[in-house]
C-alpha cells in the first residue's frame, strides 16, 4: 500500500476566514469585553478589538493573492494604526510578527502555524514584558502555544490540535481571575484587579478558537 500524506496546509484564505471570525467573535462578545474592562480597567476592550478587527477584514478584502505571511502583516499593521488602546499595538505586533515568521511561502503547515504562534507570543512579551501570571494576553496566549506544540508533536490533525491550543487559552483566561494584575492599567487598581477575570486574555481566547473553527472548516 502507498503511504498518503495528509499534512493539512493552510493558505491566505485560512487566514482570511481566521479573520472574519475574529470578527464577527468580537462583535458577539463586545459588551462582554467592555464590562470586564470597566471593572479593572477603562471600559474601550470591546469598542478597541471590534474597531481594530473590523478595520482587518476591510482592509483584507481586496487583497487577493497574497501570501499568508504578507496578509497577516497587513492585519498587524491595521490593528496597530486603527486601535489606540494597549491591545492594539500588542496584537498588532503580535500578528506582524506571525507574518514575518512565514516569510512568502504560499502554503504553511502545522508546524509553520505553530512557529507563527510561537512568534506573536514572542512579539507581545518583547513589547509589554508580561510573563505567565501577570494577568494578560500572555495568560491566554502562552498556554495555547504550548498546547498546540505538544498536540502537534502527538501527531494527529492540525484543526484537533488548534481545538486543544483554544481550549488551553480559555483555561488561562478563566485562571486570570484570581490573580492581581502586574502589567497594563488593570496594574494601577493593585489587590483590587483580584477576583475579575482579563479583558485581554480573554479575548486572545476568543482569537486562538476562532482560529480553530476557520482551519476546522478548511480539513
Ligand atoms: P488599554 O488598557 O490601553 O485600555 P485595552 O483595554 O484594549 O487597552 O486592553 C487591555 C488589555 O491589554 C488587558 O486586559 C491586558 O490583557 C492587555 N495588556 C495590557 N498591558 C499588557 C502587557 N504589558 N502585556 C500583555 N498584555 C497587556
Ligand atoms: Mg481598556
Amino acid at each position: 500500500m502507498r503511504a498518503v500524506l495528509t499534512e493539512a496546509t493552510l493558505r491566505s484564505a485560512t487566514i482570511a476566514a481566521w479573520m472574519a471570525e475574529v470578527g464577527a467573535a468580537m462583535r458577539a462578545q463586545r459588551n462582554q469585553l467592555t464590562q470586564l474592562d470597566a471593572a479593572i480597567g477603562d471600559g474601550d476592550h470591546g469598542t478597541n478589538m471590534v474597531r481594530g478587527f473590523d478595520a482587518v477584514e476591510k482592509a483584507l478584502a481586496g487583497r487577493g493573492e497574497a501570501a499568508p505571511g504578507q496578509v497577516l502583516i497587513t492585519c498587524g499593521k491595521t490593528l496597530v494604526s486603527t486601535v489606540g488602546g494597549a491591545s492594539g499595538p500588542l496584537w498588532g505586533s503580535a500578528l506582524r510578527r506571525a507574518g514575518r515568521s512565514l516569510g512568502d511561502a504560499d502554503e504553511i503547515d502545522g508546524a509553520q502555524l505553530a512557529g507563527a504562534l510561537a512568534a506573536a507570543l514572542a512579539a507581545v512579551q518583547e513589547l509589554g514584558a508580561a510573563e505567565v501570571g501577570d494577568k494578560t494576553i500572555v495568560d491566554a496566549l502562552a498556554p495555547a502555544v504550548a498546547a498546540l506544540r505538544t498536540a502537534l508533536d502527538e501527531g494527529g490533525p492540525l484543526a484537533h490540535a488548534l481545538s486543544a491550543a483554544a481550549a488551553a487559552a480559555e483555561e488561562g483566561a478563566r485562571a486570570t481571575i484570581p490573580l492581581q494584575a502586574r502589567k497594563g492599567r488593570a496594574s494601577y487598581l493593585g489587590e483590587r484587579s483580584v477576583g475579575h477575570r482579563d479583558p485581554g486574555a480573554t479575548s486572545t481566547a476568543l482569537i486562538v478558537s476562532a482560529l480553530a473553527r476557520a482551519v476546522a472548516r478548511d480539513e
